[in-house]
């Protein structure tokens, strides 16, 4: 039976990470109208979207059969979700109070309540802390091949990648589109990734393999010059690289939980063998939080379609479940084709008023014509990032009703732009006034920031 009532302020179920797990858990709960919520996680954990969105193609996602971008991927499920009702939450859940019912969970903007938890976290990129690591973090180190790969200092340039997966792979064989030559660098004989990605990785006359070898420190002026190596056999080795890339594993995001529920000797979260329930009645769990072994975007869209199952059977049995009525039967669509490919400025549609546009035409235009301030994206194709800061930029800018004009510049098209703006990631966003440029932000931050920055010089 289940509770019609809406008990006001009690969610049904709060979803907790927004990728393939946690969206699909949303498609799955919203659809049986129980209106999730889910808190998409914004700094801690990775960025919204999940790894899918630092990734490029995905080519064994079924149904894609020409394989498709991750941050597209991304997209398209949370305009799934969003279509049958799932409300989003731009936010970190700092704590959860597993003690009292409903469920209690702190975000950093306030708390909510929800009979029902699916944790959905997935695991973040680890760092290796070779000595100097610190010093050349976004100066020629990056976490990030596919998000840092196209800028300018990187270009015709030495290489290195750390790691032996998919992912190591993945972004040596990337970036060979960018540097003269990627070194993989691999600490033991064996590279673990698919068979097709190490057919790849050999096949590339870029790419070349440094078997059981270590990286011990960063060396250089400014920017990254070269790397100290160490050989299990040869010993001490040096490498001239201008950029070095960590693929070495993830760590499942569960720090926020603070041992309330169950680990596994990994520190993933133990769930009965192949289902979702955690050692909390309640709260259940999916995709890499719990998933030291297979990682793959589908397993983690399985298990959370099997959380929102299990969490919609056990709401209907505590007589939790407070069914929303849907305005219509069919939604309307949220996303379509053009989402995806915005045109680039140019003569003919350049509009010296309007709120966003692209490319080095309406830069240059605006730079000199605009009395307002302008909030330039420097973006690369395949940055997941981006595509969670673009929304976010638009937003600010409509929100200021106009007062501030938004350019997106693709670094890769126009690398001569990102080399005199001194831009070494992506994205980054700079903010100018009268010729001036008055802050510049790196990565994804609160549409809070812009706002408050943009309205200091507009006031
Ligand atoms: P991973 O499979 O865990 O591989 C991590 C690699 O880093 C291993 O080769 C490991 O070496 C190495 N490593 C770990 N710590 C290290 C250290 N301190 N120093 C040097 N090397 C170190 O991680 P992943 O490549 O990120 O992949 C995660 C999951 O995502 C996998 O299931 C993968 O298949 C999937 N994935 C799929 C795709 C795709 O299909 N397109 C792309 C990316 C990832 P050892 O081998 O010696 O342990």
């Amino acid at each position: 039976m289940e509770n019609k009532e809406k008990i006001s302020n009690v969610e049904n179920v709060v979803i907790i990470g927004s990728g393939p797990a946690g969206y699909t858990a949303a498609i799955y709960a919203a659809r049986a109208n129980l209106q999730p919520l889910i808190v998409t996680g914004f700094n801690s954990g990775g960025i919204p979207g999940g790894q899918l969105m630092t990734t490029t193609f995905v080519e064994n996602y079924p149904g894609f059969p020409d394989g498709v971008l991750g941050p597209e991927l991304m997209d398209l499920m949370k305009a799934q979700a969003e279509r049958w009702g799932t409300n989003l939450y731009e936010s970190d859940v700092v704590s959860i109070n597993t003690n009292i019912r409903p469920f209690e969970l702190k975000t950093l903007e306030g708390t909510i309540k929800a009979n029902s938890i699916i944790i959905a976290t997935g695991a973040s990129a680890n760092r290796l802390g070779v000595i100097n690591e610190d010093k050349y973090w976004s100066k020629g180190i990056s976490a990030c091949a596919i998000c840092d790969g196209a800028t300018p200092q990187f270009r015709d340039e030495e290489l290195a990648v750390i790691g032996g997966g998919d992912s190591a792979c993945e972004e040596a064989a990337y970036l060979t589109k960018y540097g003269s030559k990627v070194h993989l660098i691999v600490r033991s004989e064996k590279l673990r990734a698919s068979a097709a990605m190490i057919d790849r990785v050999k096949a590339n006359p870029k790419i070349e393999i440094h078997w059981n070898t270590k990286v011990e420190k960063a060396n250089g002026m400014e920017w990254l010059e070269r790397i100290e190596t160490i050989h299990s056999q040869k010993g001490k080795g040096e490498i001239n690289v201008k950029g070095l890339f960590y693929a070495i594993g993830h760590t499942p995001n569960t720090k926020f939980l603070d041992n309330q529920l169950d680990l596994d000797n990994k520190g993933y979260i133990a769930c009965k063998s192949g289902r979702p329930e955690t050692s909390i009645e309640g709260i259940f769990a999916a995709g890499d939080v719990v998933d030291s072994e297979w990682r793959q975007g589908v397993t983690a869209a399985g298990t959370g379609c099997m959380a929102a199952l299990a969490t919609e059977r056990w709401l209907a049995d505590k007589n939790l479940a407070k069914t929303i009525i849907r305005e219509t039967p069919e939604p309307e669509k949220k996303l379509n084709s053009s989402d995806f490919n915005e045109e680039e400025t140019n003569e003919e549609t350049f509009d010296v008023n309007a709120e966003w546009q692209k490319g080095s035409y309406a830069l240059r235009k605006l730079y000199h014509e605009s009395t307002k301030p302008i909030l330039v994206i420097f973006s690369s194709p395949t940055c997941g990032p981006c595509h969670v800061l673009k929304p976010q930029l638009k937003r600010v800018i409509n929100e200021l009703k106009g007062e501030v004009q938004g350019i997106e510049i693709d670094i890769d098209k126009d690398q001569n732009i990102a080399k005199q703006a001194g831009i070494n990631g992506t994205p980054t966003v700079q903010l100018f006034k009268d010729k001036l440029l008055k802050k510049q932000w790196k990565g994804v931050k609160q549409r809070s920031e812009f706002k408050e920055a943009i309205s200091n010089i507009i006031k």
